[in-house]
């Protein structure tokens, strides 16, 4: 079994989440009393956020790349960041860390092509929304269509974001404004919404949502889980 770098705390809700289904995920696999190999990196989100809010991305990208590599001399094989956003990032903390990167955007691109979607709606914090990180990568790589919320639906699920779901916070009126957002994607045409942000699952499900949904923390933990396996 290969032993996976995880870059988390961004936020820890999340991370918790990543941390039991990845071995949930081994155990089902292996059996007995298996568990993943995991050494994980947690950060103090608030010194994450201020890097983000102050658009301070190149020294973001720096204290991944030295997690990331502390990862490495620590003896992990992969990286896997759990979170959407920082992947802003992704390319610069593979390449300086030296650590193969399991990118989140590709395996939420293959669940979506495996479903043989063409058009999907995206959420995630304004940074994935509206930086075209994410979205390029969906388009590029495996030909999907992306949509994403207007300016004031943008800031309404930033807000829920960070306010609420990265402080451990779910509501329902909060719930409902998502719906309506996503009702609103559906009617321009997406056949499918992606929750590229890892606390997005812990308000919205698939029984919220009439078309399918893409949970992008469970579809990167399942790839993680196969290629820890493979
Ligand atoms: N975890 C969230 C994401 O997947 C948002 C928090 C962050 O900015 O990292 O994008």
């Amino acid at each position: 079994m290969k032993t996976i770098g995880l870059l988390g705390g961004m936020s820890w809700n999340s991370t918790a989440d990543y941390y039991r289904l990845i071995n949930e995920g081994v155990a089902r696999r292996l059996g007995g009393l298996h568990s993943a190999k995991i050494i994980l990196h947690s950060f103090d989100f608030d010194e994450i956020e201020q890097l983000q809010s102050g658009g301070l991305w190149a020294e973001a990208a720096v204290k991944l790349s030295e997690a990331a590599g502390s990862l490495k001399s620590a003896g992990a094989e992969f990286l896997v960041i759990a979170t959407n956003t920082m992947h802003k990032v992704a390319d610069e903390v593979e390449s300086a860390s030296g650590l193969p990167m399991l990118h989140i955007a590709e395996s939420a691109g293959e669940s979506v092509k495996k479903m043989g979607l063409k058009k999907v709606g995206l959420l995630g914090t304004r940074f994935t929304m509206s930086e075209g990180f994410y979205s390029s990568r969906l388009t590029e790589k495996f030909g999907i269509e992306v949509l994403v919320p207007d300016a004031n639906e943008q800031q309404i699920i930033n807000s829920i974001i960070y306010d609420e779901l990265c402080r451990g916070c779910i509501q329902d009126a909060s719930r409902w404004a998502c719906q309506l957002i996503i009702e609103n994607l559906v009617s321009r045409g997406a056949e499918g919404i992606v929750l590229a942000c890892t606390e997005l699952p812990l308000l919205i499900k698939q029984s919220d949502v009439m078309v399918p949904v893409f949970d992008t923390s469970r579809l990167h933990v399942t790839a993680a889980v196969a290629r820890a396996l493979a």
